[in-house]
């Protein structure tokens, strides 16, 4: 019987890989048809001034709608992407996409785009953003280019190298997901990074989490020693917001302020007329 069981449970692991593996393919397959076909957009995410609740910019997050499977997250295609190469084309079509955007915007708000550490590794992407920011007309002080974990460490020259032109541009650069991964200290002294990004799972509760207090209290410190100012991500509770103003927090991005959506919606801000998020925005930082 426990032999039985045994091989029940192999079947059953081999049976969920080979779906895992066909499954990727599929994806890959498909993902080398998004740009052309137009399957990808992009929604925004504003970033909010905590302490007088204006919107100092948006994050520019992909989404790709597949044909047949719907929508499909961020988290699962852009492993594919950065694996199978197709992350090159990809990021550079979101790149100009929303350099594109926010050159059209009357307030000259900031736009951040995320970028894989593949990205930041090829020798040509420095020459890319600039090639976008002319093709764009979008002021280089306007982009920030965000940066998550993995492998900036690869080749550590190449990518100080990159980031040192991108810089030089005129282009800031944030280091995304702070806390995890491969967002370590040692990173944030190689690297020439103007904003660091504090992990939503230390966001996360941290009015009622002593650990969490204590983690975001140190990382703001860090941020006013190295003159680099920080953002709390995956803000979600009013009681979290309060928190992090009562600690001099410059930003916040979150759920409680707005959900990533299409930039139309934020056309009172994007168009100048407001600079506060309508009926969202000032709720949650007047009851605090
Ligand atoms: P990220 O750059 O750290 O983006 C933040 C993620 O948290 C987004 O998920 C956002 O929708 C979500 N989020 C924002 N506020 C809250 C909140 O209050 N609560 C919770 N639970 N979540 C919140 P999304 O859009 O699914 O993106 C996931 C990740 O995928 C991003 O993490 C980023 O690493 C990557 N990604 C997204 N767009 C791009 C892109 O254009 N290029 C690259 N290379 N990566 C991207
Ligand atoms: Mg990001
Ligand atoms: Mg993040
Ligand atoms: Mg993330």
């Amino acid at each position: 019987r426990a032999k039985q069981d045994g091989r029940g449970i192999y079947r059953f692991f081999e049976n969920a890989m080979g779906v895992e593996v066909r499954d990727r393919r599929m994806l890959e397959h498909d993902l080398r048809h998004a740009v052309s076909r137009n399957q990808l957009r992009l929604v925004y995410q504003p970033q909010v001034d905590i302490q007088s609740g204006e919107v100092t910019g948006f994050e520019a997050l992909v989404r790709w709608k597949h044909p047949e499977r719907g929508e499909i997250p961020p988290s699962v295609f852009v492993p594919v992407a950065e694996e199978s190469g197709l992350i090159l084309q990809i990021g550079e079509w979101v790149l100009r996409a929303a350099c594109s955007e926010a050159a059209r915007w009357k307030s000259p708000l900031s736009v951040a785009v995320n970028v894989s550490a593949v990205q930041v590794h090829s020798p040509t992407f420095a020459q890319t953003v600039h090639e976008v920011l002319i093709s764009t007309g979008l002021s280089p002080s306007r982009l920030e280019v965000e940066i998550t974990e993995t492998a900036l460490i690869r080749d550590m020259m190449r990518a100080v190298t990159t980031l040192r032109q991108i810089r030089a541009l005129g282009v800031r650069i944030a280091m995304d997901d702070f806390g995890t991964g491969y967002s370590s200290l040692a990173n944030l002294r190689a690297f020439p990074f103007s904003k660091i990004k504090v992990d939503q799972s230390f966001i996360r509760a941290v009015d009622n989490n002593d650990q969490s207090a204590a983690i975001v209290r140190a990382v703001l410190g860090l941020g006013s020693g190295l003159n680099v100012p920080v953002v709390a991500e995956g803000v979600e509770r009013a009681e979290e917001l309060a928190f992090l103003k009562s600690e001099v927090c410059q930003t916040a991005q979150g759920y409680l302020l707005s959900r990533p959506e299409d930039i139309r919606t934020f056309a009172a801000v994007t168009e100048g007329r407001t600079k506060l998020l309508d009926s969202i925005m000032p709720l949650p930082l007047q009851a605090l």
